[in-house]
């Protein structure tokens, strides 16, 4: 008997993958009532979503992507108590530097409604940077962004789901392909009536089709953790003016051209890697720093000094300090297409494919799961 040949399981749902996209499918299916196998070819989850800042970014999205946020922090926050894992409600500072920076973060904070986007003088965003870096203009709190430490919060929900009666997962063990009601896999056949494939960047090993239609590369990006200066504490998420480079909210305002003018000719360097400079904070105190963007079907794992040394220098500029002492350096990595920020598709009967195709898995992916859900009836 091969092990394709050997019932391994039998569910109403199997999640393919145990990063966060397949765990938030996972808790959804788990409210649904129905009985959930979850497998990973990994012991762990080790991908994407323990790489990032752990930044559940709400207050930048706008649309259909703010509606997922939105659902996503009270959920982070509902299973942030029930598994015991860390989490600040503490919004994210976005520091301006520049008058084309405050513009931007001027015309969200009229959009929004009152509180969401909190405009700030200088000194205040100083004060929460607990330094005077002189370069700041002014910021804003951007209330409802919310933090979880990613290398602690990924485990910890797939520890809680696996405790729960009717949630099953296995580790180390590979989907090979199925139809809507037996999945194969390195282990064995699990009988699902709905099959969901969560694996992210990895989606064209799969369904390359479907990863070529939607024009689905991988985004590389660089990232450190450094020791905090001066010992500080901060516990919103720490955001400037490449972030408003990147997330809609911001570049949906009539201010953004003005800013990625300004960028590209003070800085272009930043331009040129793609950067999004910003920080969050681990409970440890140590700072997760990045981050750069390059774009390839399949991705490289050199990672590039000078741009390392770009984001360093800009953080540490940022933190009004010399130089900062970095402990680790990693590459993340996640699906990107030029399309839309996620794709829900069902290549076969009974088999869906989600994918989070944007830097946003953290931030959207428990709505996306009960839209997903929602979707299914
Ligand atoms: C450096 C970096 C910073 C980021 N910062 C943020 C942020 O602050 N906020 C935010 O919202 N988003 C952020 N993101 C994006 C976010 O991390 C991703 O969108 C999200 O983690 C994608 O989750 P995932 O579950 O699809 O992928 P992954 O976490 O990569 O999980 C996919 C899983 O599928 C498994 N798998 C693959 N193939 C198979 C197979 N055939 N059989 C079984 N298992 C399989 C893998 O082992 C893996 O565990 C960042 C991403 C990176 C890389």
């Amino acid at each position: 008997m091969t092990s394709h040949d050997r019932m391994l399981a039998e569910s109403d749902v199997l999640i393919v993958g145990a990063g966060i996209v397949g765990l938030a499918h996972a808790a959804e299916a788990l409210r649904h009532g129905l009985t959930v196998t979850v497998i990973d070819r990994d012991s762990r989850a080790v991908g994407a979503s323990v790489r990032n800042f752990g930044h559940c970014c709400v207050t930048a999205q706008s649309g259909e992507l703010l509606d997922f946020a939105l659902v996503a922090r009270e959920r982070w926050l509902h299973y942030s108590e029930l598994a015991g894992f860390f989490s600040v409600s503490a919004g994210a500072l976005a520091v301006a530097r520049s008058a084309e920076e405050l513009a931007v973060l001027d015309e969200l904070a009229g959009q929004r409604e009152s509180g969401q986007v909190q405009l700030l003088a200088a000194s205040e965003v100083e004060e929460r940077l607990s330094g005077d870096t002189g370069s700041v203009v002014g910021g804003a709190l951007l209330r409802d962004d919310l933090r979880v430490d990613p290398r602690e919060a990924v485990g910890a929900l797939a520890a809680w789901l696996q405790q729960q009666p009717g949630v099953r997962f296995f580790w180390r063990t590979s989907y090979l392909g199925g139809d809507g009601d037996s999945a194969i896999t390195s282990r064995g056949t699990v009988r699902a009536t709905r099959t969901i494939v969560c694996v992210g960047h990895d989606l064209d090993y799969l369904f390359p089709e479907l990863a070529e239609q939607h024009e689905v590369r991988r985004c590389g990006l660089q990232m450190a953790r450094v020791e905090a200066p001066r010992g500080i504490r901060i516990a919103p998420a720490v955001l400037t003016g490449t972030s408003m480079l990147r997330y809609p909210a911001f570049t949906e305002t009539g201010a953004s051209p003005a800013l990625r003018a300004k960028i590209g000719a003070d800085d272009p360097g930043l331009i040129d890697i793609d950067a999004n400079v910003m920080f969050t904070q681990r409970p440890d105190g140590s700072l997760l720093v990045g981050d750069s963007h390059r774009y390839d079907l399949t991705m490289d794992s050199f990672q590039r000094e000078a741009t390392s040394e770009l984001l360093l220098d800009r953080i540490a500029q940022l933190l009004g300090v010399d130089s900062l002492r970095v402990v680790e350096r990693w590459q993340g990595v996640y699906a990107s297409s030029p399309q839309h920020p996620y794709l829900v598709e069902e290549p076969l009967s009974g088999v869906s494919v989600v994918s989070v195709t944007s830097g946003v898995g953290m931030t959207i992916s428990f709505g996306l799961a009960k839209a997903v859900f929602d979707g299914l009836g």
